[in-house]
């Protein structure tokens, strides 16, 4: 992929109805779509509506993308917002949507309902309930491992391309109380570590953040018939380094709050990462014999 004309190449464009003057982009603005999963529901709508709405590209579940508004075109995404003193963003940003349905309410203990009444199983995709000060309590869908990809692969020709562009932000960052896309489990200082060359800041702040435990403080996984995902840093995808089965004891490093949920870090199969303390149950018992294995039989 690269930049020609403003479009990017090799990914389709379909004009938007709504498009306003020339810009200079100097942000990116991400945005999710609080739509129906159905492809091509979403970037139908964005390209073609009667509220004046519009987006540079919008990424579907599996990761495949469309632009729909050149990039040095004006696109009708932030409505009213302002980004370090300036106010209105779309005269200077660009736009990216991506397909989710937004912040969901609560649904009989096994599901999470989305504001236009669809009711998503939790467990099958993998749903959290959490609580930040930006985004207030919600049930919230994770954004699929290929739309996150897709993401860094557009960022990546964007900000190759584009020297004016100098910073990512989610749409709650400048519209604050009135947005609250992209939800809390968007892997936002990930993207910009790896988009801006970063050393991974996240995982040695987590560090930071988090408070010691006592030496020889273990956990026990509780998610009957299934197993923990254990992650690099204490957030929601790309991040699965290992998965840790039920009923497993494991050594609990450190804990911290982080995005509203608290999360442990702990050592399994030879190396450490970060998992979701909710699933898991402290557990009094002697270290020695959990790190060293057991005797061998003769
Ligand atoms: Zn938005």
């Amino acid at each position: 992929m690269e930049i020609k004309d403003h479009k990017i190449t090799g990914i389709p464009f379909e004009t938007a109805r709504w498009m306003g003057g020339t810009i200079t982009p100097e942000i990116v603005v991400v945005h999710d779509t609080a739509s129906r999963l159905t492809p091509g529901n979403a970037a139908r709508y964005l390209q073609n509506n009667d509220r004046n709405v519009s987006v540079h590209f919008v990424i579907e579940c599996d990761g495949s993308v469309v632009q729909q508004v050149p990039l040095n075109r004006k696109a009708n995404h932030a409505g009213k917002s302002h980004y370090h003193g300036r106010d209105f963003c779309n005269g200077f940003s660009i736009g990216i949507e991506i397909v989710n349905p937004g912040k969901m309410q609560g649904h009989s203990g096994w599901g999470a309902r989305a504001w236009f009444g669809e009711v998503f199983e939790l467990e099958e995709h993998d749903i959290q309930e959490v609580t930040t000060k930006e985004h207030g309590h919600g049930f919230w869908m994770p954004y699929t491992e290929a739309q996150i990809d897709t993401v860094i692969d557009l960022l990546q020709v964007l900000f190759n391309g584009i020297e004016t562009l100098k910073d990512i932000v989610p749409h709650w960052y400048v519209s604050p109380g009135r947005k609250t896309d992209t939800n809390p489990l968007f892997p936002l200082e990930q993207v910009k570590s790896i988009i801006f060359g970063r050393e991974d800041p996240v995982v040695e702040e987590a560090d930071e953040q988090a408070s010691h435990i006592t030496a020889g403080a273990c956990l026990q996984i509780k998610v009957p018939n299934g197993s923990l995902n254990m992650r690099r840093w204490p957030s929601f995808n790309p991040n699965i380094i290992a998965s840790i089965p039920n009923d497993t004891v494991v050594p609990e490093i450190k804990r911290g709050n982080f995005g509203g949920l608290d999360w442990s870090k702990v050592f399994f199969d030879g190396r450490d990462g970060w998992i979701v303390t909710a699933y898991t149950e402290s557990v009094k018992t002697l270290t020695s014999r959990l790190v060293s294995p057991p005797m061998p039989l003769r």
